[in-house]
């Protein structure tokens, strides 16, 4: 044995989520050890050079206010920037970003290597140490023992990695890395649940063999978007361009006559894969009506000769592909790079975790990423902020900190994932939040950046600007309230004038601003407004909280009802077959989920509000 060595946190896995969680507790001050296979994989994106998306940008942002650095390192490595559903409501509008797959790895190595705290070491775990069912510490391949009060599990895909092309399969972490048996075979020991879960990825194409000449070509938006609060243009390196092709009925016809030599067709391949990023091979099944699908042809960087399809993920044998490929306009004469492959792994039932993502069953044990049945950089990368945070809290003796439903997408996230479980990779949509008009991607610095600070994860830096902001914001406001148009003065007939406004008695600016047809920058041509202020975080927060005060006022109160809901815990009820009136489908649920609170029970399917009457009845006469 090598020499034993202590540390506060120590985090397996150095991707999104293992990164995340090395920075956060180690910027939280704890002595933080990452322990990854190899350090010129940190971060690497192993599928999609992008990051961001529709629901997938608010947990970017998140990261973001609380210090994260996904949103920075993407501001210096994102190729094409765009805001996505753009013409709609703010509540649903997301920042998306094509990446240098290079520049992404030496943005994320650049900030961990100066990061104070923590130590990086080439290793890979096969063991964890504990003692009573608390962990202790972990075991290297190499013998090494090192220890800590807390561990961060941020493995991915390598637990039992299984790679699929075809009908051939083989062990893998993903293509060119070795799967992380000895820890699977472990962790499998322990009296946690584990499943199998699928994702799969297309084969990448040489961009000199493409001709892009009769192909969409699409843009990024101009102005360009930054994704860190504290980013701007400057930041992005040189913008490219994406192109757009399409399946057709060929292509479709060679994936229907190679169905038989499909891994998920055949039942060689039984985990489930993502329902919102299907393969190909899936979407020809699932829709037979449809007579093209969309492929985004997607530079993987700035110098890289490859391009990813996007849309055209299988796991078809490697000549079958060849074929899928040249069938495509614009890929008639393409050569194929590297090839698409699904690859099965383990993950383990997130119903498990606590809210922190702490397991129920062994203390100081954390789980984040994909090892938690999510998909996704971003799900990933939050999730280990959080797990890295709750790792360090722990490690200091303070309580825990994570938000609720109504705070952050974050706190979606882990309710859905420690109330529901899931069946199948499980990845953000703002469909899954109930309260969108206060969880927007441009309001998430003023919603968590305090909480960040208390934590100890927001720099001097960061907090002066941001405090900045917070009055600009409310002197404008209140500036705002107190301008009034008289109906008979020179502004008056100006709004007349201009956009057709009628005042009939004397009006605020606050309230003109109230109208979908009016924006802020508008109103500096009345005299009366004056200069006004000329940050544009701020004008647009004003904006957004005027026009949609009514929404958001409703959504304000619902919370206020359901907060007390998620307050009134339910940690003192060991066994609910003691609870008299509880169905037996309603004692199975709750004995199996364990839920923290009646909140978190009142979203268990199958949980009636007469169960939960019956809950709170019982807890009323227990105190
Ligand atoms: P990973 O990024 O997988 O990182 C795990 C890290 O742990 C690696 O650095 C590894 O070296 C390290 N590690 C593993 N075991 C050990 C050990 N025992 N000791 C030390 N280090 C260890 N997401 C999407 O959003 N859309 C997609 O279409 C999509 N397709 C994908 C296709 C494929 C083929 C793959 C592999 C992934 C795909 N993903 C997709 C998922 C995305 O890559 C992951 O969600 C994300 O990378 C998960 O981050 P993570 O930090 O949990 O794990």
């Amino acid at each position: 044995m090598c020499n034993l060595k202590n540390f506060d946190v120590i985090v397996i896995g150095g991707g999104h989520a293992g990164t995340e969680a090395a920075m956060a507790s180690s910027r939280m001050g704890c002595k933080t050890l990452l322990l990854t296979q190899k350090i010129t994989d940190l971060g690497t994106l192993s599928c999609n050079p992008a990051i961001g998306g529709i629901g997938k940008s608010h947990l970017v942002k998140e990261i973001d206010a609380l210090g994260g650095i996904m949103a920075e390192v993407i501001d210096y490595a994102g190729i094409q920037f765009r805001i996505l559903n753009s013409k709609k409501g703010p509540a649903v509008r997301s920042t998306r970003a094509q990446a240098d797959r290079v520049l992404y790895h030496k943005h994320v190595k650049k900030r961990l290597q100066t990061q104070k705290n923590l130590l990086i070491l080439e290793e890979e775990v096969k063991d964890l140490i504990f003692k009573n069912y608390t962990v202790t510490g972990v075991l290297t391949k190499n013998e090494v023992k090192f220890y800590s009060r807390t561990v961060v599990l941020a493995t991915g895909t390598f637990l039992d990695g299984r790679i699929h092309i075809g009908l051939s399969s083989y062990s893998a972490g993903r293509m060119g890395d070795k799967s992380s048996m000895d820890l699977s075979i472990r962790l499998r020991e322990l009296s946690l649940r584990v499943n199998r879960l699928k994702t799969g990825t297309p084969p990448r194409i040489d961009i000199n063999t493409i001709n892009f000449n009769d192909l969409f070509i699409q843009h990024g938006d101009v102005p360009t978007p930054v994704f860190s609060f504290m980013g701007n243009v400057l930041q992005h390196p040189k913008q490219i361009p994406c192109y757009l092709t399409h399946t057709n009925e060929k292509t479709h016809e060679i994936i229907r006559n190679n169905l038989d030599q499909s891994p998920i067709y055949t039942g060689f391949l039984k985990g489930l894969g993502p329902r919102y990023c299907p393969s190909i091979e899936d979407k020809i099944v699932r829709f037979p009506d449809r007579k093209a699908h969309q492929i985004f042809l997607e530079p993987e960087g700035l110098s890289s000769v490859k391009i990813y399809p996007n849309g055209i993920s299988t796991s078809l044998p490697l000549e079958v592909q060849e074929r899928i490929v040249r069938s495509i306009k614009g890929l008639e004469k393409s050569k194929i790079i590297s090839p698409g492959y699904a690859i099965e792994y383990d993950f383990f039932d997130p119903k498990d975790l606590k809210l922190t993502l702490e397991s129920k069953l062994i203390k100081g044990l954390f789980f984040a990423g994909q090892i938690n049945g999510t998909t996704g950089y971003e799900e990933a990368a939050s999730q280990g902020l959080l797990a890295g945070l709750n790792a360090a809290l722990y490690t200091m003796n303070t309580d825990s900190w994570f938000p609720r439903r109504d705070q952050a997408y974050l706190g979606v996230l882990i309710d859905d994932l420690t109330t529901q479980g899931t069946q199948e990779p499980y990845r953000m949509f703002t469909s899954r939040a109930e309260y969108r008009l206060i969880l927007r991607e441009d309001n998430a610095d003023l919603r968590l950046t305090n909480i960040g600070r208390k934590l100890g994860l927001i720099n001097d830096t960061r907090w002066i600007r941001y405090n900045e902001k917070v009055l600009n914001i409310t002197n404008e406001t209140n500036r705002l309230k107190r301008i009034k148009i008289d109906p008979l003065s020179s502004d008056a007939n100006v709004l007349n004038q201009l956009w057709n406004i009628h005042l009939i008695k004397e009006t605020s600016v606050i309230e003109l601003l109230k109208r979908p047809e009016i924006t802020y920058k508008k109103l500096k041509s009345l005299n009366i407004f004056q200069e006004g202020i000329y940050d544009l975080e701020a004008i647009e927060q004003i904006e957004n909280e005027i026009k949609y005060e009514g929404y958001i006022k409703r959504q304000s109160e619902e919370i206020s009802r359901q907060i007390k809901n998620e307050h009134t815990f339910l940690s003192s009820i060991q066994d609910y077959k003691k609870i008299k009136g509880l169905s037996n489908e309603a004692v199975m649920k709750l004995n199996d989920y364990k839920p923290l609170s009646i909140g978190q029970a009142s979203r268990i399917s199958g949980i009636t509000p007469a169960c939960i009457s019956i809950l709170l009845i019982y807890l009323k006469k227990e105190s």
